[in-house]
C-alpha cells in the first residue's frame, strides 16, 4: 500500500514524486547525497479530473511521512484527511484567491514544522490566484524557508505567472485512460463493472465526475438532458428555450451540491455567535457584531455558488462538444470509439442530416461559448448564442 495508489494512470508522476519523497527522507535524516529530485515549489499540472490535488495531497503525505508516503501511518493518514498540523491546504471557493488569504498562508508556510520534517502548503486551483495575490505568493517562492515546501495545482503552466511557474518543478498529470478509470471506482468504491465502463467513457476520463454518474442516478439524469439539447434545437424559439433550460439546469444543480452545505455554516456560526442561546452578547436577532460576520459568510457563500454553477454549466458544455465530437466520428467513418455510446443512435441521426462541415463549426461554437464564460461573459448571452449557432433547422 501506498500514498500513491489512488493516482490512476499516472505511472511516470508516480516515479517522479516517490523519488523525491525518498530523496527528501535523505535531506531529513541529514545524508542528503546531493539528489536533486527534491525542491521547494512545486506545480502539479492537468485536465480537471486528472487528479492534480489528489496528486499533490499524496506528495504531501510522503514527505511527512518516514517511509515515504506508507498511506497508514498517522502522518499519511493526517495528511490525507487533512489534518495534519504541517499540511496547509488552501482551496480557493470563490471566483479568486483572496490576496488576503494568500497573506495567511505565506504567513504560515515559513513557520518552522511542528513535526521536524517539512511545512507543506498546498493551493489548489492556483490558476484562481488575482494578481496581487500571484505577487505576494512569488515573494514565498523566491525565498523559501529552509523546510517550506509549496504545492501549486492549475490546469496548465500558461495559468501562472511565468516568474512563479519558471521557479517550480512540473509534475504533468495526463487524462488518465477510461479502463485505468473504470477499474479505480470497481476496486475502490465497488462499483458494478458495467456502469464503471460506463461512467469513466461518459465522463471523459475525469475520475470525480464518473465517481457521481456512477452513483447519482440524479446526476445521470442531468447528463441526458443536457444530451437531449441537440435533438431539440430547431428555430429560434427552441433554441432560446433550450439555452434558459440548460443554465437553468446548472444552476439547480450547483443549489443541491451547495445548499446542505451553506445551511450547515450558517448554523454553525449562528451557534458560535450564540444564535439561539440567551447568552452574553446576544440581544435578540442577530447577536452583536454577527451581522459582519454573516454578511461575510453570505458573500463567501455567493461567491462559491457562482463558480459551482459555473462547473456545472462547463461540464454540460464539455459533455455537448463530445457529443458533436461523436457526430463528427460517424460522419468521417473513422471508427473511433464513440464518447457517449449509450446516445449513439441520436448522433448518428445528425450526423445523416447535417454535413462534417457543420459539425466543426457546431464543435467551434460550444468552444466559444465556454471561452466566453471564462471571460465572465453572462451564462444565459453565451448560451443562448450557442444555441443559436448549434441550430439545424
Ligand atoms: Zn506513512
Amino acid at each position: 500500500m501506498s500514498v500513491f495508489d489512488d493516482l490512476v494512470g499516472q505511472q511516470p508522476v508516480v516515479a517522479q514524486l516517490q523519488a523525491a519523497a525518498d530523496a527528501a527522507g535523505r535531506i531529513v535524516a541529514g545524508n542528503d547525497r546531493g539528489s536533486s529530485a527534491m525542491t521547494h515549489a512545486w506545480l502539479f499540472t492537468g485536465p480537471p479530473g486528472s487528479g492534480r490535488s489528489v496528486a499533490a495531497r499524496a506528495f504531501a503525505a510522503a514527505l511527512q511521512c518516514e517511509q515515504g508516503g506508507c498511506g497508514h501511518c498517522a502522518a499519511c493518514t493526517q495528511a490525507l484527511g487533512g489534518t495534519h498540523p504541517d499540511v496547509a491546504v488552501v482551496v480557493p471557493e470563490g471566483l479568486h484567491l483572496l490576496v488576503n488569504d494568500a497573506r495567511e498562508v505565506i504567513l504560515r508556510s515559513s513557520r518552522a514544522p511542528t513535526r521536524g520534517r517539512w511545512q507543506v502548503t498546498l493551493i489548489e486551483d492556483a490558476d484562481r490566484m488575482e494578481e496581487r495575490t500571484s505577487n505576494t505568493l512569488l515573494k514565498a517562492v523566491e525565498e523559501p524557508p529552509p523546510h517550506g515546501v509549496l504545492l501549486l495545482c492549475a490546469p496548465s503552466v500558461e495559468d501562472l505567472l511565468p516568474t512563479i511557474r519558471s521557479r517550480c518543478r512540473l509534475v504533468p498529470l495526463r487524462t488518465p485512460p477510461f479502463e485505468a478509470v473504470a477499474e479505480v471506482l470497481v476496486r475502490r468504491d465497488g462499483i458494478d463493472p458495467a456502469m464503471a465502463a460506463f461512467a469513466a467513457r461518459a465522463a471523459q476520463g475525469h475520475i470525480g465526475r464518473a465517481r457521481r454518474l456512477a452513483r447519482d442516478e440524479q446526476a445521470r439524469r442531468e447528463r441526458s438532458d443536457v444530451l437531449s439539447l441537440p435533438r431539440s434545437l430547431q428555430g429560434i424559439g427552441s433554441a432560446m428555450q433550450a439555452a434558459k433550460d440548460l443554465v437553468d439546469a446548472a444552476q439547480a444543480e450547483a443549489a443541491r451540491l451547495t445548499g446542505d452545505r451553506d445551511t450547515a455554516e450558517k448554523e454553525a456560526l449562528s451557534t458560535a455567535l450564540g444564535g439561539g442561546a440567551t447568552g452574553k452578547g446576544y440581544t435578540g436577532g442577530t447577536p452583536r457584531g454577527g451581522a459582519g460576520a454573516l454578511k461575510d459568510l453570505e458573500k463567501r457563500q455567493k461567491s462559491r455558488g457562482t463558480r459551482t454553477s459555473r462547473d456545472a454549466l462547463d461540464r454540460a458544455l464539455v459533455d455537448l462538444a463530445a457529443f458533436y465530437r461523436d457526430v463528427l466520428t460517424i460522419q468521417l467513418r473513422t471508427g473511433t470509439a464513440l464518447i457517449h455510446d449509450d446516445l449513439g443512435e441520436q448522433a448518428a441521426t445528425i450526423a445523416r442530416a447535417t454535413s462534417p462541415e457543420s459539425t466543426v463549426r457546431r464543435i467551434d461554437a460550444v468552444l466559444a461559448c465556454r471561452t466566453a464564460l471564462e471571460g465572465n461573459v453572462a451564462p444565459l448571452l453565451a448560451v443562448e448564442s450557442m444555441a443559436l449557432a448549434l441550430r439545424t433547422g
